[in-house]
């Protein structure tokens, strides 16, 4: 008896966003699952086309019914209420269902079908068929480049029978295998082929002793060549006598970039931990699933909460999920999971290979890991009876993802705590305006720490006014105040993080003489120098070109660099302060893998004494010897022309601020702005999340923001300006006919950045309370972008989004 299964082809589009029905036959019934993938023949042409399986049902009777080609993996690597998740989330996206399934699995779960030619050679000759397809082989065969007339008759031969077309899929997931060595001999029989061997065999009797070391697992094949230096030629004439058996297994990539991790055990909690850590409890043993905010100053121990509440249930036989907002630049945090939970973690983030990523995930679809650490697309990790979800850093917005689908990795850890029926917990210093609001509203339930763990006061902050140190400025970077800071720490041989939220070497090229500045000509922004390529470089396309010695407009030679980037810091500093050892880290010193790890432990073995970095050195770094922390330009993020701008800066300051005084010893943070009286900064000054919050929400409510508004912007880009235009003013007429004049429409508007890869952006945003007819016009907008599509031009929905500019 065969079973009748609902599927979503991995098509993503308006046509093919519906399920779709196949038979799979009693050989497979057993193993194909809700969450499976399998492959099916699809449209007229029966081309086959990766299939997720939504629904099974026992009994089908319909004959008209097609049966799908394969199962692709041996178990499900999405689960059902994975499956019913894609579909509550396409549906705040406005993605289509396969975009989400596509984004939930990794990347080397996709298929690449190729084409080939199968000739009937009784009645052409195959070489006839080559030539006039002009390939060398049929077997890879690219319609879409065959000329109209070769494939006229492609189409006649098929349909004369005289070739067929034929699809083959190259799966692009491989697993790991490696060549394992077991030993075949009793311990008799190999003193009997020792003895039977010429003394001048060193070699096989080399193997032979070794082989009776071994234990039944056996030994690597690689290790016998490399470390023991038993030659290939040996190893295969063994396995001809059958003194050893050879097979391939299968093995996982390691993700971890720092190979051992010494354990340690649960710290003893003080009492705001353990008034954190009784209401996680209390809700996991009451299946409680409402969103816990763990509002806590930096290092008032919020790790350790996270830890104890994960082991608790992991104790009871439940998975976790702890999400961080980046996790290359955070791989201290890995090591107090695994510290605590062993080889029971599995790690997610974007630094790992395909190949990586692809063995963690089916470690957890093997249920052989409890515990899931993890970026952003870590929330989907499809783990079995989710006891807890931690999302670390909760106000991050690399916990939004920017393509589609625009989904909120905290929503959906929410989700899915409220499937689970599970508590989950975000926890952050400085905790969203939105998740804020909602614990105002009890939706949430709000815990604090206000204390630090190790009872060190926070450090103190000073804001240096900028515009008063105009004249007595060290240079154009350092304040007096800073350098003299500086100079004290290093000569007390401890040690400093300097943080400038600009890399490169310095923000753009002026003329002087007639005021142009070099811009790329692929994007509207200026570009920005790079002394250690020689170049100018594009930070948004990529785009590269030479160090302009004159002016390109009028020629003039007095062209002057402005700005300043973590590059020339560097080079001032080691001007400045001549007997410093500098690291920098920003996304130029870190592209390799593992050159996060690489730098931040060369700084904890002291090797360096200062660190310079942009943002990304600003979260969870702890060393103990850092007692100064200085913020070079605190003003870059409240130049943005976002409503978050203030927010972010409160938060910048608060983390990197945060880093300083972490031990016994004090901390002091330096602050040097152009705006000192900005209320962002003087309460990052004080420290004061509560204060910053009531303010904050002030604002947003005259302004009509969030978290008082929803918001929706829709974005438009196409090659040509006045198309992206004319398209977003059609856009903006659909919408005022749907929406109440309670509502705010801005725009459309050109994006402050303009054009970005030769395409012109123009987006608009709707502030809402309650508009019942929104949702609908935005999936018919949806649902028609797709024709425009074609035309060159693309439209975006992005519900609550997280960059405006
Ligand atoms: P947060 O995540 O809130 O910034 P951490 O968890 O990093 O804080 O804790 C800061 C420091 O305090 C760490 O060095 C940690 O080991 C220490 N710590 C945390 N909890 C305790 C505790 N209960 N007793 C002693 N030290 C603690
Ligand atoms: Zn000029
Ligand atoms: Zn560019």
């Amino acid at each position: 008896m065969s079973k009748k299964i609902d599927v979503i082809v991995d098509i993503p589009a308006l046509q093919t966003n519906q399920n779709f029905t196949y038979l799979v036959d009693d050989s497979l019934e057993n193993l194909v699952k809700v969450g499976s993938r399998v492959l099916v023949p699809f449209g007229q042409a029966g081309r086959p086309v990766q299939a997720y399986v939504i629904s099974i049902e026992s009994q089908a009777n319909l004959d008209d019914l097609k049966n799908i080609n394969a199962l692709l993996d041996p178990e499900p690597m999405l689960n059902s209420e994975l499956i019913s998740l894609s579909n509550w989330l396409a549906d705040q996206t406005y993605s289509f269902r396969a975009n989400v399934l596509r984004a939930m699995l990794p990347n080397l779960l996709k298929l690449n079908t190729r084409r080939y030619v199968l000739v009937n050679e009784e009645k052409i000759s195959k070489n006839e068929v080559l030539d006039l397809l002009g390939v060398e082989q049929a077997n890879d065969l690219r319609i879409a480049e065959l000329t109209h007339m070769q494939q006229a008759k492609l189409n006649e031969w098929v349909n004369q029978g005289v070739v067929e077309l034929k699809y083959a899929i190259a799966d692009t997931a491989k697993i790991k295998t490696e060549m394992q060595v077991y030993p075949n001999l009793s311990e008799s029989d190999l003193k009997i082929e020792v003895s039977q061997l010429a003394s001048n065999a060193t070699g096989q009797i080399k193997l032979l002793k070794l082989l009776g070391t071994l234990d039944e697992d056996g030994i690597a094949q690689k290790k016998l060549i490399n470390e023991e230096k038993i030659g290939r030629s040996t190893i295969e004439s063994a396995e001809k006598k059958h003194w050893i058996i050879r097979k391939a297994i299968e093995k996982y990539r390691n993700p971890f970039q720092s190979k051992t991790v010494q354990s340690d055990s649960a710290l003893i909690l003080n009492s705001e931990q353990k008034i954190a850590k009784n209401m996680i409890d209390r809700q996991i043993k009451s299946k409680d699933s409402t969103p816990i905010l763990l509002e806590g100053v930096t290092g008032s121990g919020k790790t350790e909460v996270y830890l104890q509440s994960i082991a608790e249930v992991v104790k009871q036989g439940k998975t976790a999920i702890m999400l961080v907002p980046e996790i290359s630049l955070t791989p201290l945090m890995v090591n107090r999971v695994r510290a605590r939970f062993g080889n029971q973690v599995a790690v997610l983030h974007s630094a790992l290979s395909d190949g990586e990523k692809f063995d963690e995930w089916r470690r957890i679809v093997r249920q052989e890991v409890s515990v899931v650490v993890g970026a952003r697309s870590a929330v989907f990790a499809p783990l079995q009876n989710l006891g807890i979800v931690i999302v670390d850093e909760e106000h991050s917005s690399t916990y939004k993802q920017e393509d589609t689908p625009r989904y909120s990795a905290r929503d959906v850890a929410v989700y899915r705590a409220r499937t689970n029926k599970c508590p989950v917990v975000l926890g952050s210093a400085t905790p969203s305006l939105e998740s804020r609001a909602r614990a105002e509203k009890k939706v949430y339930n709000l815990v604090q720490m206000k204390e630090r763990a190790n009872k060190h006061d926070l450090p103190t902050i000073k804001i240096i006014d900028m515009r008063k140190e105009l004249n007595s400025r060290a240079d154009e970077t350092f304040s007096k105040g800073m350098l003299t800071a500086i100079n004290d720490r290093i000569a007390k041989k401890e040690q400093i993080v300097l943080l400038l939220n600009r890399r490169g070497f310095s923000s753009f090229v002026m003329c002087r003489s007639c005021g142009f500045v070099l811009k790329c000509p692929n994007c509207d922004v200026s570009l920005t120098m790079h002394v250690d390529t020689h170049s100018m470089r594009c930070h948004y396309c990529g785009h590269e070109e030479v160090i302009p010695k004159a002016c390109k407009n009028c020629g003039s030679d007095k062209i002057r660099f402005y700005g300043t980037g973590t590059e020339k810091v560097e080079k001032q500093l080691a001007k400045l302060v001549p007997d410093a050892k500098v690291i920098r880290m920003d996304v130029d010193t870190t592209r390799r893998k593992g050159a996060h790890e690489r730098l931040l432990d060369r700084f904890g073995n002291h090797e360096a004494d200062i660190l310079l970095g942009t943002q990304m050195i600003a979260k969870g770094l702890d060393f103990p010897d850092v007692t100064l922390v200085g913020v070079l330009n605190a003003d870059t993020s409240l130049e943005l022309p976002d409503f978050r701008s203030a927010e972010r800066t409160f938060q910048l300051l608060t983390q990197v601020a945060g880093r300083a005084g972490r031990a016994d010893k004090e901390g002091e943070v330096l602050i040097q702005s152009f705006n000192p009286d900005h209320y962002a900064i003087k309460l990052a000054q004080k420290q004061d999340y509560e204060d910053f919050f009531i303010k904050e929400m002030y604002l947003r409510k005259l302004g009509k923001y969030p978290p008082y508004f929803f918001t929706v912007q829709v974005a438009v880009s196409s090659g040509e300006e006045k198309t992206a235009a004319k398209v977003a003013f059609d856009i903006v007429n659909k919408i005022k006919k749907v929406v109440s004049d309670r509502s705010v429409i801005l725009g459309p508007s050109p994006r402050s950045i303009a054009k970005i890869k030769q395409k012109y952006f123009y987006q608009l945003v709707i502030k809402f309370q309650k508009e019942p007819g929104l949702d609908q016009v935005l999936r018919s907008i949806r649902d028609e972008a797709q024709k425009q599509y074609r035309q060159g031009i693309s439209i975006s929905i992005d519900p609550e989004p997280q960059v405006f500019i």
